[in-house]
């Protein structure tokens, strides 16, 4: 496994557990928003921690923390994911997986075996405009398998949207809705112009609150709980 990060506690990471984050270095998406530019750009990569030295730190950690986040980065990108997934799971921890949906061939394997506990996957835009956010050209075929295996699993699950306010209109975030339609539980994540990819993103904002509660309040057709985080 690639990590190129770990924060020891989270209280916010895992939906009522606490939890530590692990991330994983590497991704082929290019969000101007994206505030882990050392786990993207390789010019930029954070160092690796080795995994022994993180199963250790967990090892140690056994009734203090109840979970345990893998994101990214893109970890379905690290082909021995199951396996350490595996890991963490055999010290007792709950596990749950963030994806970008990039690889659903990855992600069935990890559901197939009953590897997670919760998944959260972002949604980054109705599917005809991912290319103008994710800022790479992909088939976007394999989000739309990702979003039917994670639906179609059984596993509680999320999907998110973080909302820049130039790139998504009232429209997008609808038709996000409808592509995510019978979702359990989708968050409208705020983007806060802070660490980000793309300098230019320093400059843009998010909507009020108050829209984008509204917008939840449109999204009850769809989904069965839209929150705003
Ligand atoms: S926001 Fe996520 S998907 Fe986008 S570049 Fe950053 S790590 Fe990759």
């Amino acid at each position: 496994m690639n990590i190129g990060g770990l924060q020891k506690v989270s209280l916010i990471d895992y939906p009522g557990e606490i939890c530590a984050v692990i991330f994983t270095r590497g991704c082929d998406f290019r969000c101007g928003y994206c505030y882990n530019a050392e786990l993207v750009l390789p010019e930029r990569y954070a160092e690796l921690i080795p995994e022994q030295e993180v199963l250790a730190f967990l090892r140690g950690r056994r009734g203090r923390l109840d979970a345990v986040t893998i994101t990214g980065g893109e970890p379905t990108w690290q082909a021995d994911l199951p396996g350490f997934i595996r890991k963490v799971k055999e010290l007792g921890f709950l596990v749950k997986l963030d994806t970008n949906g990039v690889n659903p061939e990855m992600l069935k394997e990890i559901i197939d075996r009953k590897r997670v506990d919760y998944i959260a996957m972002d949604i980054k835009a109705p599917l005809e405009k991912y290319r103008d956010v994710i800022n790479i050209n992909i088939d976007t075929r394999r989000i739309a398998a990702s979003i039917a295996l994670i639906m179609g699993s059984g596993v509680p699950c999320e999907f998110r949207t973080t909302v820049v306010k130039s790139q998504l209109d009232e429209q997008d975030i609808l038709a996000i809705g409808k592509l995510i339609k019978g979702a359990r539980r989708y968050v409208l994540q705020k983007f806060l112009p802070d660490k980000v990819l793309d300098a230019s993103f320093l400059d843009r904002t998010t909507y009020e609150e108050d829209y984008l509660r509204r917008l939840c309040g449109m999204l009850k057709n769809d989904v069965g709980e839209c929150a705003v985080r």
